[in-house]
């Protein structure tokens, strides 16, 4: 990305960067683009949650949703995200309030229960190791430090993983028992797996016999264009592949009601779902059905939950505008950057000169606008090349995001005509 420039040239720039940084700074802004937050209004989005399901406490079959019980979670909302999860109902669990905690679970169990097609339990594996696409989404990498799993970097390609490399990987190494995947407007790049990555994943041969693909579709219906991406339907691409255990599909409602007060989903073959279900009953006497029926009365069906995540869109998508604009009056032509142009999901990924990343999040903490960290969208914090940096529009009002990514350009100028003069 470098454009070529005359001393003369650089040394003007980089004056007008270093005079706009200060006078940055003067401003003494407070800004947060950290985390994929939704904004208080797409909460308000929901508000009538909050008073659901009233008097009524029954479900369709007359369980009584006051009381313990139901491991799987009531049918009829169930079936709602069946269809949005591309999983057959009878292999869908609704669970707690968090995806990300029924990966955790998954993890645990694999480690310390032996999964279906295991030979043993994952703990008593001199070496277990994942897959990780990059950029790819911290808390998958920090589950996986967690439990001593080792990485390996993957790159992402416009389709998904780079697929040559997976299935060389998984193909020669009995040790690599899991991928993980965010299959649509991934976390944080914004790519949507094509049909044939998709099926590649089902059908390649693997050295594990258990090996799983962490499929968290936690994006499937937050769509940013009138043009919702549909993705292939990995479970039965896997069961037709004659590899049914393959694949965990992961879900949740906390990006499209209220984040961390939604509904959880997991759906597998039927095998991973007995597995499961068998291990959660040691945990568990039921999830929070009181929070699963109100869920059904608010969002009704799937075309209920199409309608309110268009809402959703409303509010979204002028802030990605805001940032594809300001991202290209600030730095189009400068060859200091480039940035993805989400098609859906929660974050745009700006990709700066290579050994620049740290130094851009620094200066614009230091200039009152907080940044992810650079490196968390690889495994162990460490982006080799430290070039890319999250950007998460959702949370702050529209003029505020407007001053953050003003405020991020000027650093990005700065810290990158720096690098130039060196
Ligand atoms: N997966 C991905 C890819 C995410 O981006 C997030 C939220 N940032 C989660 C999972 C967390 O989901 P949950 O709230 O259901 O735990």
């Amino acid at each position: 990305m470098t454009t070529e420039l005359s001393p003369d040239a650089l040394s003007g720039l980089l004056d007008r960067a270093r005079q706009d940084y200060e006078a940055l700074v003067g401003r003494g802004l407070s800004l947060d683009l950290t985390r994929g937050k939704p904004a208080p209004e797409q909460l308000d989005l929901s508000g009538e949650l909050l008073a659901l399901p009233g008097t009524r406490f029954s479900a369709a079959d007359g369980t009584d949703v006051r009381n313990y019980g139901g491991l799987h979670g009531l049918p009829e909302l169930r079936e709602i995200f069946a269809e949005v999860l591309q999983v057959p109902v009878a292999q869908l669990l609704a669970a707690g309030n968090s995806s990300l905690e029924l990966m955790h679970d998954c993890l645990v169990h694999a480690l310390l229960s032996v999964v279906p097609g295991a030979e043993s339990r994952w703990v008593e594996q001199e070496r277990i190791a994942f897959l990780c696409p990059v950029p790819g989404y911290d808390r998958h990498f920090a589950l996986c430090e967690r439990f001593g799993i080792d990485m390996i970097p993957v790159p992402m390609t416009p389709e998904g993983p780079d697929m040559d490399a997976v299935e060389r990987l998984v193909a020669e190494d009995p040790s690599v028992k899991g991928i993980w995947c965010v299959p649509k407007y991934s976390n944080p790049d914004g790519v949507s797996y094509s049909d044939a990555t998709v099926a590649r994943l089902a059908a390649m041969p693997t050295a594990a016999p258990d090996f799983r693909i962490f499929w968290d579709n936690a994006y499937a219906v937050h769509h940013l264009t009138d043009e919702p991406v549909e993705i292939a339907d990995l479970l039965g691409a896997c069961a037709d592949a004659g590899h049914p255990d393959r694949a965990f599909v992961f879900g949740s409602t906390s990006k499209i009601t209220a984040a961390g007060a939604g509904v959880a989903f997991f759906g597998s073959s039927p095998a991973n779902v007995t597995w499961l279900l068998a291990n959660n009953a040691k945990r568990s006497i039921g999830p929070d059905k009181i929070n699963q029926l109100r869920h059904v009365l608010f969002l009704k069906d799937a075309d209920g939950v199409r309608a309110h995540m268009e809402g959703q869109r409303a509010l979204l998508q002028p802030k990605f505008e805001a940032v594809a604009r300001i991202l290209d009056a600030e730095l189009g032509g400068t060859g200091l950057a480039t940035w993805t142009s989400p098609r859906g999901g929660y974050f745009v990924t700006l990709q700066v000169p290579d050994g620049c990343a740290k130094e851009v999040v620094r200066r614009a903490a230091e200039a009152g606008i907080v940044l992810t960290p650079a490196g968390a969208t690889h495994p162990y914090g460490d982006d080799p090349r430290d070039a890319v940096i999250r950007i998460a529009p959702s949370y702050p009002g529209l003029a505020e995001l407007e001053q953050a990514i003003e405020g991020l350009a000027v650093c990005v100028r700065l810290v990158g005509y720096e690098q130039r003069a060196r």
